[in-house]
């Protein structure tokens, strides 16, 4: 059995599951944000620990630990670096802390890689060879897994939301300009239909005013026809498919993997715009055989991505 947490900007998701994705008991609870990583790190342990005796898992069954958490990380050292949404943690020694509770393998993952081992694991990618997955969600993180592994590059690699689509564009959260992300990541996209979105449109109806326009109520509008949301919606999938097919080209991947705000937009308002433009894009050698398909594991993609990030602790 396995131990897998996945540490999100306010939320903390643990799971003991086996390497076949079956979750034997699971914990979710808000994140302490006391700025304080080892109070933090005792709290999850112990959480840990009930857990595998609610799962009724002796100490010696258990094989690894995995920690699905945001960038940036070392993962040769073990540590969190200082990812901008867990305030004071700092070159935290994560892995250390883990195997001297537990005394198994321990492995750090980036939460996007983690979440790209698990939909190719137990979700839409299951069967895959080359599969890349994209977040999707308020920014785009994304992972590659490349002849059946977790590709790292030299550490670095997967970042998809920061491809530029445009130069001298619109302003990313990482400060430069004109990444994918700043162009249909959930809090950029969020922040344009805050602005653009006019007073009497169906978008501003549904979200109680233009100011508190959000992507939701863009693929709610849309699927009733209202011009400004196809429009919008328009936008969104012709810069996602810049990102897309340069990634087609570089990868020639059997599957994208799309999350949060694609899977919910759905086949007809996303994917399948989607597919059209990579078709008419992309040379048909490499196009043709492309799927694009929606993530698939919905509320147990946290406890997935970190039983995955605990899998990838037996392949080192
Ligand atoms: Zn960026």
């Amino acid at each position: 059995m396995w131990v897998g947490f996945d540490i999100g900007g306010t939320k903390l998701a643990i799971a003991v599951g086996d390497a076949e994705g079956r979750i034997a008991a699971r914990r979710r609870r808000p994140i302490a944000a006391r700025g304080d990583p080892r109070a933090d790190v005792d709290a999850m342990i112990a959480d840990a620990r009930a857990l595998l005796a609610e799962a009724g898992v002796a100490a010696d069954s258990l094989r690894g630990v995995g920690v699905a958490v945001p960038g940036p990380i070392d993962p040769v050292r073990g540590t969190v670096e200082s990812p901008p949404n867990l305030a004071g943690w700092k070159s935290v020694p994560l892995a250390d802390w883990f195997r001297e509770a537990f005394d198994v393998p321990v492995h750090l993952e980036n939460d996007a890689n983690a979440a790209a081992l698990a939909e190719w694991r137990f979700g839409a990618g299951q069967g895959a060879r080359h599969l890349i997955y994209l977040t999707m969600s308020t920014g785009v993180g994304g992972g590659l897994v490349l002849d059946g592994r977790l590709y790292r590059g030299a550490g670095g690699a997967g970042e998809v939301g920061h491809m530029p689509v445009e130069w001298d564009g619109e302003l990313c959260g990482c400060g430069r300009r004109g990444c994918l992300e700043a162009y249909v990541g959930g809090r950029c996209w969020t922040a344009r239909l805050q602005r653009e979105t006019p007073d009497g449109s169906r978008v501003a109806a549904l979200a109680g005013g233009a100011a508190r326009a959000k992507p939701e109520h863009v693929v709610a509008a849309a699927r009733e026809g209202d011009a400004f949301a196809l429009a919008e919606l328009d936008r969104w999938n012709d810069y996602l498919a810049r990102g897309l097919v340069a990634l087609a080209f570089v990868f020639d991947p059997d599957v994208f993997v799309l999350g949060t705000i694609a899977a919910a937009a759905g086949d007809e308002l996303c994917l399948e715009p989607l597919r059209r433009r990579l078709v008419e894009n992309v040379w048909p050698v490499i196009a043709n055989h492309i799927e694009i398909r929606a993530a698939s594991l919905g509320e147990d993609a946290p406890y997935l991505a970190g039983l995955s990030a605990a899998l990838e602790s037996a392949m080192r």
